[in-house]
């Protein structure tokens, strides 16, 4: 039983708690069960009020069972999407009102499901995201949500919610009416019921911006915007974008079978297939189990180090409810460090990412400190300070005298061998790396490296912190670069040359955006800071002299005080609104070549030789862990799966 039907005097309720389960999904036998529901309902004249809620601590619903929908084609889809949707339609067609009562995720079908209801009163928790991620997944809302959406908040609302997939706080839920109301999650039953007494609710538009005439030059304006942004490699939302479009001046079964149709052609494209198999290895990240050790309880945490990474980092870890001690050599590094902090607490704020509340609280979890103060109170010790060996086998060694001996050492180089610095401390079993990527607040990935003294106990502990602070880990053995600079590196350093034998770098980076990187290879070495860049690509290229060369271009922009942009210069200059070739670059080049017609192979295939190589060297468990950690770690396209499906 995955959903009950009780009765509070005239008002009915159904309560999805899917059985053995902390989520609810829709699958076919949940769709069964609701379809019986609603024949029993069908058959209670006195009820005056529906009320839908969820008995998970966590979950409203988290849409449909995606192993089901992704495996169905042809007639077995069209009858689940036709499942769905009548079912959907039977709700929202009931002669009372509804109102779903909404505390944590209420996704996909979840929030279709709401969509049909008249009121929809969330918990104002943060656990509760409302959204239509089908998107991301290279489908659409096919269960009445693209039909729906643009009927509740009007085409030009709609269209970036079901176009980029992306899911709300409660917050910015009601902002933008995708729910009526939010209140604390103790009162959320009563509320709801409350909405009930404001009867059924009626869809009423301005005629004069909710036509077939506006909806066409909306569709122009969002059509570019979307080209901008996926370069037509993304048929999902250019398929929703059409479906949400026409539903204005269709009727709804028009609309919906528009839906059906739409979905029915995307779950057959090679793209989709690519965007659900990343679905199943983000989850796959989330849960496997590399090791049958225990994992240990991270309860305090310091970072050594208040740089571009070190501030980041304590940053997450304080928004993830942990207290943090962040050290660096002198109050002035460690005041710019929490400078950078309380930046990043008042975007987070800004944004509605964190309340008031919320972010200062956060911050009073981080504890500064510019001496060297006893940490025997940390479970683990995250260094994040300059990427030079000798002084990070000092700043171990010193650590281990300070900490206590089953204390979590770990760091977060780009592309050291780690190994090296178990000399300097005891019990190096307790040693791994934790590679978080720039930005720490926006970027998913942390490879987690295990070295040869590493612990299957501190391997687990580092990856369940990993998820414990809601970033997925990859795990990676140690070697220069470890997995994504390693892929990365002999494509940078080969676009770097490109460029200096006369190559123009705007036809260079244009090839990976065509590829569908989200940003051209010169463009990210000058993200990245060329001083950066330069000395991960020293190490690697000492490590693997036969395939990676310093490219000397960089080394003269960088005398010549381009330190990319953060400097304001690179290959490219950033001082108008859009960055322009950097002549003082141009006059660096040693060769006349054109940029070769087929960069775009040229740079990608040396990312998958590159990929297989790590594979074969045993650096990653698995080719799927390369794709994700290559996907997450750099924006390779996910429609294409990663480096290794493309090599496949
Ligand atoms: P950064 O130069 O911005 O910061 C380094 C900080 O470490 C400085 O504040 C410095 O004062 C401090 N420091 C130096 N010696 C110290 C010591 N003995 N004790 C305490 N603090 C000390 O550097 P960053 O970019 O934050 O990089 C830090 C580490 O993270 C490096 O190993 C780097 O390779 C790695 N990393 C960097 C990036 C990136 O994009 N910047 C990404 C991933 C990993």
């Amino acid at each position: 039983m995955n959903i009950t039907l009780s009765f509070a005097n005239t008002t009915a309720i159904l309560v999805f708690d899917r059985e053995g389960s902390s989520a609810n999904i829709f699958d076919s036998a949940t769709l069964k069960e609701l379809s019986g529901l609603l024949d029993e309902l069908a058959t209670q004249p006195e009820v005056t009020g529906l009320l839908i809620r969820s008995a998970k601590p966590d979950i409203f619903i988290a849409g449909a069972d995606l192993k089901e929908l992704s495996s169905a084609r042809g007639e077995r889809l069209d009858e689940l999407i036709a499942t769905g949707q009548a079912l959907f339609n039977r709700i929202a067609d009931l002669p009372y009102p509804t109102v779903a009562a909404i505390h944590g995720a209420c996704v996909g079908g979840g929030f279709e499901l709401a969509l049909a209801c008249d009121w929809r009163v969330a918990s104002d928790s943060s656990k509760t995201k409302v959204g239509l991620p089908e998107t991301q997944l290279g489908i659409l809302p096919a269960w009445g949500g693209t039909t729906r959406l643009p009927d509740l908040l009007g085409l030009p609302e709609a269209l970036p919610i079901i176009l980029s997939g992306k899911l709300h706080s409660a917050f910015l839920a009601k902002r933008k009416g995708l729910v009526d109301e939010i209140v604390p999650k103790e009162h959320l039953k009563s509320h709801a019921l409350g909405f009930l007494q404001k009867g059924k609710r009626h869809h009423t538009h301005n005629p004069i911006t909710h036509n077939q005439a506006v909806a066409a030059l909306t569709r122009v304006q969002a059509q570019k915007e979307l080209q901008k942004k996926t370069h037509g490699h993304y048929p999902g939302p250019e398929a929703a974008l059409e479906v949400a479009v026409a539903s204005i001046g269709r009727t709804r079964a028009q609309s919906q079978q528009a839906e059906m149709e739409a979905i029915a052609r995307l779950a057959s494209l090679p793209e989709t297939a690519q965007l659900i198999r990343l679905f199943f290895l983000q989850e796959r990240a989330r849960k496997h189990r590399h090791t049958e050790a225990e994992p240990k309880k991270i309860h305090q945490a310091a970072v050594i180090g208040a740089g571009v990474m070190g501030s980041g980092i304590a940053y997450w870890l304080s928004t993830r409810k942990l207290d943090t001690v962040l050290q660096d050599i002198s109050p002035d590094t460690l005041a710019k460090g929490m400078k950078s902090i309380s930046h990043l607490y008042a975007d987070a704020v800004k944004h509605h990412v964190l309340s008031k509340t919320e972010a200062a609280r956060g911050s009073d979890r981080i504890h500064p400190s510019a001496g060297a103060i006893p940490l025997h109170r940390c479970d683990l010790i995250i260094e994040a300070a300059v990427e030079d060996l000798g002084i990070k086998k000092k700043i171990f060694a010193d650590l281990s005298s300070r900490c206590r001996p089953d204390t979590i050492l770990a760091t977060n180089t780009s592309a050291l061998p780690i190994g090296e610095l178990a000399s300097s401390i005891s019990n190096p079993e307790r040693l791994v790396g934790l590679h978080f990527f720039n930005p720490v607040h926006r970027m998913q990935l942390v490879e987690v490296v295990r070295t040869d003294s590493t612990s299957d106990e501190t391997l687990a502990t580092a990856v369940a912190f990993v998820r414990r602070i809601g970033k997925l880990p990859v795990v990676v053995r140690d070697s220069p670069g470890f997995l994504v600079n390693r892929i990365l590196m002999p494509y940078l350093v080969k676009a770097a040359a490109m460029f200096e034998e006369g190559g123009d770098p705007e036809e260079i980076d244009k090839a990976m955006l065509d590829f569908g990187m989200p940003m051209g290879p010169l463009r990210l070495l000058d993200e990245v800071g060329l001083d950066v860049a330069m000395h991960v690509a020293s190490t690697l290229t000492a490590a693997f002299p036969e395939r990676m060369s310093l490219p000397t271009v960089v080394e003269k922009l960088l005398k010549a005080g381009h330190t990319g942009r953060k400097g304001g210069s690179g290959f490219y200059v950033y001082d108008a609104a859009s960055p322009a070739v950097n002549a003082e670059a141009i006059g660096f080049q040693i060769g006349t070549e054109d940029t070769p017609s087929d960069t775009q192979e040229i740079l990608s295939d040396l990312m998958t030789s590159e990929a297989k190589l790590c594979l074969e060297e045993g650096i990653a468990e698995t080719a799927d862990d390369i794709d994700l950690a290559m996907i997450l770690g750099t924006g390779y396209p996910p429609f294409r799966g990663g480096p290794m499906e493309r090599g496949l």
